[in-house]
């Protein structure tokens, strides 16, 4: 079903495709895809993180705020990327909150190499810069000396009690 492709799992269509492993329950060739159902988003698909507040004229008056840079690298539109000369930079609007919705006041122009989903682990602020953590298991990542640091500034602030009951 080639149509499906434009569709897209990541507008939360529910679609399976051949070659992504991540919920193929079924045995799908590599380049096919294959509509599930109209009745269900595409599992794990966020509604409230895909909502969108603004339109393209309203991201333009952004980037143009923004000197049609990424707030977070800088890299130029319709330049080369800084940090990957052979990629052209194209700007997204990228989440500052990515728990929030993607609204004006939650967003800043982000090349497409900052905005990838897997930042989502971090809130940006105006600047582009990180300024909190969105999401705990970047926890996993710190070094035993920064996860004990944490560990003790949680213990302090709950008083040792046990997580289930905070
Ligand atoms: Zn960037």
């Amino acid at each position: 079903m080639q149509q499906a492709r434009h569709l897209g799992a990541q507008k939360g269509w529910y679609i399976l495709s051949g070659g992504r492993r991540d919920i193929n329950e079924e045995k799908i060739p590599r380049g096919s895809y294959k509509l599930v159902t109209l009745e269900k988003p595409y599992p794990g698909f966020n509604l409230d993180r895909r909502r969108t507040n603004f339109d393209k004229k309203d991201f333009e008056k952004l980037k143009k705020e923004y000197n049609y840079r990424c707030a977070t690298c800088g890299s130029k539109e319709g330049e080369p990327h800084y940090h990957w000369p052979n990629t052209i930079t194209t700007l997204q609007p990228g989440h500052m909150d990515p728990n929030k919705p993607l609204e004006l006041g939650n967003i800043i122009p982000q090349c497409a190499k900052c905005n990838r989903p897997d930042r989502n682990r971090w809130i940006y602020d105006n600047k582009g810069r990180v300024i909190s953590i969105a999401n705990p298991n970047v926890i996993d990542t710190c070094s035993d000396e920064v996860q004990k640091a944490i560990y003790k500034i949680l213990y302090l602030k709950f008083g040792g009690k046990n997580p289930n009951e905070l």
